[in-house]
């Protein structure tokens, strides 16, 4: 925006704090029911003649991160809402690295109406407001990685429209997208507050643009079109359906959640980015805008779809039989300090910084690791006391993560006194 009107200084700083994605969180979203789904998207998941109950067929304890960008240039101006294309790509390389698979918008509605499964941990990746460098240069690197993505356009700022500049994107080109299975969106007509009687731009018949503050009859007027005729205006200069919508800044309240879920919209996203789950509301599906000067929001992200009970794809999981653990999985043993031993030597070449032991009840134990024999061990010294005990080895070898977990019993009444104690042989399977 502040681009495409680079005369008028006063404009400039306007459009400035139009453009940038700090939005300051003036009604923050609420919990409210989700949308009602569109037309034919209430289907429940397909379920088998017989009267028995079957289970979902979606994984509802997946989890999903979208990200929300807008310019890519080399040189950074506004680092509110740029970032050089290079930290893009890097950034979508990591996502592949870290086993988050990049997902198509659609796919996470269509996990959230039940219909379809999702991997454990996920990604959407959507392009704001329609800048030319997103076709020029976000999509190649998209195409790179065989990424699919979701462009959220407002219809006024496109090539053309009373606020479309030199950096604007062409309808041309949302053609070109779409023609390419690009999935396009909508983000109002002239991507502003949305709420009643807040301080609006309005664009006069002679290109001027006055500000003014808008209720009633007007603003019911102005706030439809900004709502309803942008999903029309998209969906009739491009022949698509539009069912996602984007509030500029994240500002919108009741009214607009009503116009918008009667105007068929399924899902919408503000700018506070969370990981979305199975039941987050489709009334307010958080972003996390990145930018350049934010660089801590994207690791940020990362870290809470990292950590979220979600799912491990990085993590390659070894059997604990195949490490010989001691205690073996299910055995029942007579102390309650027992020695915890497993030997990684099948596994491959362990970095030796990397062996980790963690015992429940004790978290990460100081173990031992020997690199001759590849034998991580620890002695328990402080009394376990639950009657089972799981324990996860970790350990890095040629850069991946790979973890064994297992479990064994205590037997009641287990004193510390006998540390050496061999385990009871009674194999459980
Ligand atoms: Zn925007």
């Amino acid at each position: 925006m502040m681009i495409r009107f680079a005369i008028v200084p006063l404009l400039l700083a306007l459009n400035f704090s139009m453009c940038k994605k700090r939005e300051t969180a003036s009604q923050n979203p609420q919990s409210a029911g989700a949308l009602s789904p569109a037309p034919g998207a209430t289907a429940a998941p397909p379920v088998a003649p017989s009267p028995k109950i079957t289970k979902p067929v979606v994984d509802q304890t997946a989890q999903v991160i979208i990200f929300c960008y807008h310019r890519l240039v080399d040189k950074i101006r506004y680092p509110g809402t740029e970032i050089t294309p290079a930290a893009f790509e890097a950034q979508m390389k990591e996502l592949k690295d870290r086993g988050i698979t990049v997902i198509p918008m659609q796919d996470l509605l269509a996990w959230k109406r039940g219909e379809k499964n999702i991997p454990p941990r996920c990604a959407v990746i959507s392009f704001d407001d329609g800048w030319k460098s997103q076709y020029e240069v976000a999509w190649s690197i998209m195409k790179k990685f065989g990424y699919p993505f979701t462009m959220f356009i407002y219809t006024e700022g496109v090539a053309g429209g009373s606020l479309g500049g030199g950096q604007a994107i062409t309808w041309e080109q949302l053609a070109d997208m779409r023609d390419n299975g690009v999935d396009i969106e909508a983000h109002t007509a002239t991507h502003q507050d949305l709420r009643e009687g807040h301080n609006i731009m309005l664009a006069s018949p002679g290109g001027k643009r006055t500000k003014t503050k808008l209720t009633g009859p007007q603003y019911e007027q102005w706030v439809r079109n900004e709502v309803v005729g942008s999903k029309e205006l998209l969906e009739q200069r491009l022949g698509i359906k539009v069912n996602c919508f984007a509030v500029p800044f994240g500002n919108y309240n009741e009214h607009v959640k009503e116009l918008a879920r009667n105007a068929g919209y399924e899902a919408m996203f503000t700018v506070y980015g969370q990981p979305i789950t199975f039941t987050s509301p489709l009334d307010s599906i958080g972003r996390y805008a990145i930018e350049a000067n934010k660089p801590k929001v994207f690791a940020d992200a990362l870290k809470m779809i990292g950590t979220s009970s979600g799912g491990a794809a990085a993590v390659a999981e070894v059997g604990a039989k195949d490490l010989a653990t001691q205690p073996a999985d299910g055995d029942t043993v007579r102390t309650a300090l027992p020695l915890i031993k497993a030997n990684l030597s099948g596994i491959g070449q362990i970095e030796p910084g990397s062996v980790q032991i963690r015992v429940s009840g004790l978290g990460v134990v100081p173990a031992n690791f020997d690199p001759k024999t590849g034998t991580v061990s620890y002695q328990v010294t402080q009394k376990l006391r639950d009657k089972s005990c799981t324990v996860i080895v970790s350990a890095k070898s040629q850069g991946k993560k790979v973890e064994a977990h297992w479990t064994f019993g205590i037997e009641e009444g287990a004193t510390g006194g006998a540390p050496a104690a061999k385990p009871i042989a009674t194999p459980k399977r």
